[in-house]
């Protein structure tokens, strides 16, 4: 496995595999990776010959400078593991090296970006249409795996592939959990034991708003069972959990059989803002 630093060096590299005819796969990550993060190299080593893994804590995208600032960064610790899972590059630039100067153009996903994490993270799709579409850019791969726990990172990734006509297929793959239900997470790490401990209290709303959905309860029914579930753990903030067309992403206020639903959550636990998302 090779680590690139610089985008020079990564072009030339690519430029070399694609002479011989070899198919390239992304994965986009800000590294501290987990199971989660290799089941997406697993996938791309699958599909492609070579497997490329970003590594890359992208300023840009974050709206709170503690997040950005508390965001573990553990190069090391990722090429090993990214090694033996058979990823053959990884590219871990600098801030310098993406951004040589402040990137002034402006993504405005709509209406996609309007709810959930665009609400509550203003800008932080901006960031990630301007990083990804950068990354594609540079590496300009056959496929791309993204993580369906980002779920709308997922949407937005996808209409800016529709409208830059990036000819790039995406994969988006389920999410991967710990043994009791915690969607795994770089975050995660900062959790102290104690929070840890009653971080699977998401997945256990997330379970309970499906078996009542299931059962016919409306929508706004279910949000206020939901937040009743968190008023019991007062370590949690819940800062929102809406029922939406998985597509759309907008909140649905009936459940249509026709249309996938998805019921997306975030939740700041401490000092930490976890997110999850079940579709159904
Ligand atoms: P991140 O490093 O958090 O930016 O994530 C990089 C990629 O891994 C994104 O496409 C995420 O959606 C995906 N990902 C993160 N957590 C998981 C998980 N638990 N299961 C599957 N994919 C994940």
């Amino acid at each position: 496995m090779q680590v690139f630093h610089s985008i020079a060096d990564l072009r030339l590299f690519l430029k070399n595999q694609r002479q011989q005819a070899k198919t390239v796969g992304l994965v986009p990550t800000m590294g501290a990776l987990h199971e989660g993060h290799l089941s997406l190299i697993e996938a791309s080593r699958e599909q492609n010959d070579v497997t490329v893994c970003s590594i890359f804590v992208n300023p840009i995208q974050f709206n709170n400078p503690d997040d950005l600032a508390r965001y573990p960064r553990t190069l090391d610790a990722d090429c090993a593991i990214l090694a033996p899972a058979g990823c053959d590059a990884v590219f871990a630039p600098s801030v310098e090296e993406m951004y040589p100067e402040k990137a002034s153009l402006k993504f405005d996903f709509g209406d996609l970006e309007r709810v959930m994490e665009g609400k509550f993270r203003p800008g932080h799709f901006n960031g990630v249409g301007i990083v990804v579409s950068k990354l594609f850019n540079i590496v300009q791969p056959d496929r791309t795996y993204f993580g369906q726990k980002d779920l709308q990172q997922v949407a937005v990734v996808r209409r800016m592939m529709i409208d830059l006509g990036f000819q790039i297929e995406l994969h988006p793959r389920p999410t991967l959990r710990e043994s009791d239900g915690l969607a795994m997470s770089s975050r995660n790490r900062n959790l102290t034991s104690d929070e840890r401990a009653i971080a699977p209290h998401i997945f256990e709303g997330l379970n309970l708003a499906k078996a009542q959905l299931l059962e016919g309860q409306k929508p706004t029914e279910v949000k206020a069972m939901i937040e009743q579930h968190f008023s019991k753990e007062p370590a949690f903030r819940l800062e929102y959990f809406e029922i939406v067309n998985a597509n759309t992403l907008q909140s649905v206020d009936e459940i249509q059989a026709t249309n996938q639903t998805a019921m997306c959550i975030a939740a700041h636990l401490g000092k930490v803002r976890l997110i999850d998302n079940f579709v159904f």
